[in-house]
């Protein structure tokens, strides 16, 4: 059992079962035993690897997106960069050197950080330093919004709680984490009736109800479409909704059970990119998009800005850059990231379509 383990136990004997946004944010970030709150779990040694892990080409792409949007957006001297979970700080690092090249914008620039991690923090402290930034960081989305802004979101939502329901022939009920006869901790169902979550449902669906992710693309929606900017979110997960548990657990690039290692493995959940949409329209901004991160880093350019790169490296570096490259836009399975991973923007309404979204002239230009 993990230390966490034999906390939630002792936490599951005083109060009761857990609900899963519960087990998740207490797995995440539980100030001593949370899995971002003590390590830093990326790369090859790690247990997974983000896209700006693989190749510094995404940020760089991303970078010029936002420069783009704060031309669109009429060149405001002030605009505040924000990324919402930096990670290492890896795509703030190659966002802000790509953007060098657009004049006049790395001058309007404050960076702000959203992390939680007190390890990720001086990681992103150590990266972004070498590369003369000064980032300002809190803990909460709303206290990083003020102004213009341009925010930027990979693999956040992702990692926010959400709570499950299952439908059983005695009508919903909410699923718990509590402890079967050997006192390991195990899911079921709540006792009470969680009321009319869904309509039309078949017999046994699970629904999920991500409400923190639905949040923080509110607050982020309300505060563009007020004080002008955008946002990039991009995550797995569906164009649709739909029914299903989407919950993993990941440790050493292989999947576990999602009870098994509370604390040491990472949780995460898929997003549903078609109910961030509507909470982004209910909250008053422009969507663009959902677009797949295959068609996003194809209209950015990813094709030509790996090859200019590879004109520059070693045999070696351009082999790099070339996986690192189709690794992200790749298909046919469903694990590929090109196809899995979703990207959706949100904007100030009145703005022209975002760059990366242009996917009808897209399709026209790949027709033979
Ligand atoms: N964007 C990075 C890291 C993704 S992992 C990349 O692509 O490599 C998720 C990140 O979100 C980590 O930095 C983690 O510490 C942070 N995080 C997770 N939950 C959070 C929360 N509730 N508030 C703020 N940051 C959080």
């Amino acid at each position: 059992m993990t230390p966490l383990a034999q906390e939630l136990a002792r936490l599951i004997r005083d109060e009761g079962p857990l609900s899963v946004s519960r087990y998740m944010a207490l797995c995440l970030g539980h100030p001593r035993h949370g899995y971002y709150m003590k390590q830093d779990p990326f790369g090859a040694a790690g247990d997974f690897t983000t896209a700006p892990e693989i190749s510094q080409v995404f940020g760089e792409l991303i970078g010029l997106w936002a420069a783009t949007v704060w031309r669109m957006m009429g060149e405001p001297a002030a605009l505040r960069l924000v990324e919402l979970g930096p990670g290492r700080g890896t795509l703030m690092q190659d966002v802000l050197r790509a953007a060098r090249i657009v004049r006049g914008f790395r001058e309007a620039l404050s960076v702000h950080l959203v992390e939680t991690s007190p390890v990720l923090r001086a990681r992103q402290a150590e990266t972004l330093g070498a590369a003369g930034v000064t980032p300002v960081w809190h803990d909460r989305v709303e206290d990083a919004l003020e102004g213009p802004a341009i925010v930027l979101a990979n693999e956040f939502l992702d990692a926010l709680p959400l709570d499950q329901f299952v439908l059983t022939p005695e009508g919903w009920r909410e699923r718990l984490v509590g402890l079967n006869g050997e006192g390991q901790l195990a899911f079921g169902l709540s006792a009470e009736p969680a009321g009319e979550i869904a309509r039309a449902t078949p017999p046994g669906a699970v629904l999920e109800q991500p409400l923190a992710a639905l949040e923080t693309v509110a607050t982020v929606a309300r505060h563009v479409a007020a004080r002008g900017g955008a946002a990039l979110f991009i995550d797995y997960g569906s164009m649709r909704s739909g029914f299903g548990d989407t919950l993993q657990a990941m440790r050493r690039h292989g999947f576990v059970d999602a009870l098994a290692e509370p604390g040491d493995a990472d949780l995460t959940v898929h997003v549903d990119f078609a109910r961030m949409a509507q909470a982004a329209r209910a909250a008053g901004a422009a969507v663009h998009g959902p677009a797949t991160q295959r068609d996003f880093l194809l209209a950015l350019g990813l094709e030509q800005r790996t090859a200019a790169l590879s004109r520059r490296a070693t045999p070696e570096q351009a082999q790099t850059l070339a996986e690192g490259a189709n690794r992200l836009v790749e298909t046919g399975s469903a694990t590929a990231m090109g196809e899995l991973f979703k990207v959706l923007a949100l904007a100030e309404p009145g703005l022209p379509l975002l760059p990366g979204f242009d996917l009808h002239r897209l399709s026209e230009q790949s027709e033979p």
